[in-house]
């Protein structure tokens, strides 16, 4: 791989693909010049799960990452998304937006098409409905690719972006 791109896992989570958002979102990476090498729908088994969402029981609580695992391995598919390019790690956190829709930045993912806030996702006792998943940083994007695909479902193709970015 050019070492000057990165990847990035991003997962559309069971409330973006049965809100019909799947498309409207990959369309935000798809016109900044992102390149998708990596696509698939996938209801998660509890070991997946689990071992994505790794240390989260530390970092927000058991009940959360319980919450989160529940939401991705019962109430449906998500669709996994494997973006490449420049500093895209860094890039596509910042167009998710923060963690809670309530807080997040109009023009980000969360911020455009949704708008509960934690405290009414705790009151319910489920993990909070904010559309989508992004890689933290470019350790763990490293990690969680590998997680959720095998490397012959990632691709290399030249998209029109090439021209203008890599050359
Ligand atoms: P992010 O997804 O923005 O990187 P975290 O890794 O901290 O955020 O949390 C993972 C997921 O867990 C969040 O996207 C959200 O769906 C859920 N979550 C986090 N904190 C809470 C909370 N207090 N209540 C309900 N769900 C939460």
């Amino acid at each position: 791989m050019n070492p000057d791109l990165q990847r990035t896992l991003v997962l559309l989570k069971p409330d973006a693909v049965q809100r019909g958002l799947m498309g409207r979102i990959i369309s935000r990476f798809e016109d900044v010049g992102i390149k998708i090498v990596g696509a698939k729908m996938i209801l998660a088994s509890e070991e997946l799960a689990s071992a994505h969402y790794g240390d989260l029981d530390v970092r927000r609580g058991a009940a959360v990452k319980k919450q989160v695992v529940d939401m991705i391995t019962k109430i449906g598919p998500v669709m996994a998304l494997v973006l490449e390019g420049i500093e895209v790690v860094e890039q596509v956190r910042m167009m998710v937006g923060s963690t809670e829709p309530k807080s997040a930045l109009p023009g980000t993912i969360r911020g455009d098409f949704a708008h509960i806030s934690f405290k009414y996702a705790d009151k319910k006792g489920i993990g909070i409905k904010n559309l989508i998943h992004a890689s933290g940083n470019l350790e763990e994007a490293i990690i969680e690719v590998s997680l959720w695909f095998r490397e012959d479902e990632l691709h290399s193709y030249r998209s029109v972006h090439d021209t203008h970015i890599l050359e």
